[in-house]
């Protein structure tokens, strides 16, 4: 293996393009791999825009590994429950018990500030030597003989062994490589982090992260920075998505979509942040990340819609395991390269396909109307709290082969009996 960092050395081991979550934290694993790493960030700074983020024992479990967890939790927040409930009524659908899921997966369920986490690992990669970049937007991949070069926008190039392409969601490395387009699904988030303080009668579970699911909409809340601040996400699906505007779901839809929903959740809406919005975009899974000595990594690879809360989680999973096939080369030799591409390859497609197929099928199901919502909630409300047959293939190890991967679930029909009990029921009680 090529000998240890130098921030200076001409031909890094790695280029990594792009300094998001996933492009840091992937420049972190490597350099303890005992690769030399170079950052290549287009902004003029390193920094994150947004909120909050859940971390998923699957993440958190990584975070140990790189000896950051408690770093993490002291910037962060442990909740008690993730609970989930009816927009429209604010009934209880079902919850998971997050000390009982930290007992589980032995490593706990988390939520941070977008830039703790990001600064995180913005300082771990400076204490570990990684030449960090800013300024440099790369336009142009190509394979070398011996690896890959990058083209900047000024037209110098850089290369190494192996770059690793972490540019997001409008990935330039994606669109010369696989040009595929993105996915519109129609909904739009809106984000806000609140003082505690300002929030307190509105109805808020101030140790827990709530989720409520309503027709066309949904809307979270989380504790964050040690529960002083209150983070919100307020998404709906924008009537003018199709019709042609660039800036589709405006602040003047905000309002009306969640018009009818619950005292709690109406009370949160004219605190989100109304001078940006992120229209909720993805990509179809493909098969190929890896083109010769470049690799698609994080959003680039893989972007969800988020409601598995997993996209940054799978984009730092992708760092580690392409570390770990690389840190597992025997000792003083070159790096086999090719074969942990190969391996990372293997790997990571199988998964994050199913936690993007997964996510877009909990959007239909989070957002249902009338009759097939009351359905819905009826099956969630049969849910065992301690049954972990939803999370155990995403919460659990993250599996460094195929065969690591557990099976997927497959959920169990419940009998019409028990969906027309309840749908009477509710249908009693006025709801739509
Ligand atoms: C509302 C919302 C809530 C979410 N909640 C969660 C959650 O709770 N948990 C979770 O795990 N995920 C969540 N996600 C998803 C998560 O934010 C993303 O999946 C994650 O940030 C992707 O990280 P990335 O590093 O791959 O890409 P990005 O964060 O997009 O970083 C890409 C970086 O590359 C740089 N770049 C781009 N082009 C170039 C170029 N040509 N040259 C050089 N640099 C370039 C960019 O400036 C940027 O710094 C959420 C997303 C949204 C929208």
């Amino acid at each position: 293996m090529t000998a240890a960092t130098s921030p200076t050395s001409d031909r890094p081991d790695v280029l990594v393009v792009g300094g998001g979550i996933g492009g840091l934290s992937t420049a972190f694993a490597l350099t303890r791999a005992g690769l030399s790493v170079r950052v290549l960030e287009r902004a003029k700074e390193f920094g994150e825009v947004g909120a909050g983020i859940q971390l998923a024992p699957n993440c958190t479990r990584i975070l140990d590994d790189y000896g950051l967890l408690d770093e993490a939790k002291g910037l962060g927040v442990l909740p008690e429950n993730i609970v989930m409930r009816d927009a429209l009524d604010a009934r209880e659908l079902t919850r998971l018990d997050l000390a009982d899921l930290e007992r589980r997966y032995g490593y706990p369920y988390m939520v941070i500030h977008r830039s703790d986490l990001h600064a995180l690992f913005l300082r771990a990669c400076r204490r570990a030597g990684v030449d960090l970049l800013t300024d440099q937007k790369v336009v142009g991949y190509e394979n070398t003989g011996a690896g890959a070069r990058v083209t900047l926008a000024d037209g110098r190039t850089q290369e190494a062994p192996l770059v690793v392409a972490a540019d997001g969601l409008h990935s330039t490395a994606r669109a010369t490589l696989v040009g595929d387009d993105v996915v519109s699904s129609r909904y739009v988030a809106y984000r806000a982090a609140v003082p505690i303080e300002e929030v307190r009668d509105n109805g808020i579970a101030e140790k827990d992260v709530v989720v409520y699911i309503g027709p066309r909409c949904h809307f979270v809340q989380y504790p964050l920075r040690g529960g002083e601040m209150l983070n919100q996400v307020a998404v709906f699906e924008s009537p003018t998505a199709d019709s042609g505007i660039e800036r589709w779901g405006g602040p003047d839809e905000l309002d009306a979509a969640f018009a009818v929903t619950c005292d709690p959740v109406r009370k949160g809406i004219p605190l989100m942040w109304r001078d940006r919005w992120w229209q909720m975009l993805d990509r179809d899974p493909i098969d190929t990340w890896v083109h010769g000595r470049v690799a698609l990594l994080g959003d680039a690879a893989h972007p969800p819609l988020q409601y598995m809360a997993q996209g940054a989680i799978m984009a730092i999973e992708d760092g580690w395991v392409l570390a770990q096939h690389l840190s597992r080369q025997q000792v003083g030799a070159s790096p086999n390269w090719s074969a942990a591409l190969a391996a990372y390859q293997a790997v990571r497609v199988e998964h994050c396909h199913r936690v993007q197929t997964t996510a877009r099928a909990w959007g239909r199901l989070w957002h249902l109307d009338d009759l097939p919502r009351r359905q819905r909630n009826t099956i969630m409300r049969a849910r065992d709290t301690y049954d972990y047959g939803f999370t155990d293939w995403v919460y659990g190890p993250t599996a460094l082969t195929p065969d690591e991967e557990p099976a997927m679930f497959t959920p169990v029909p419940l009998s019409s009996a028990a969906l027309e009990d309840d749908g009477a029921g509710l249908a009693g009680e006025g709801a739509r």
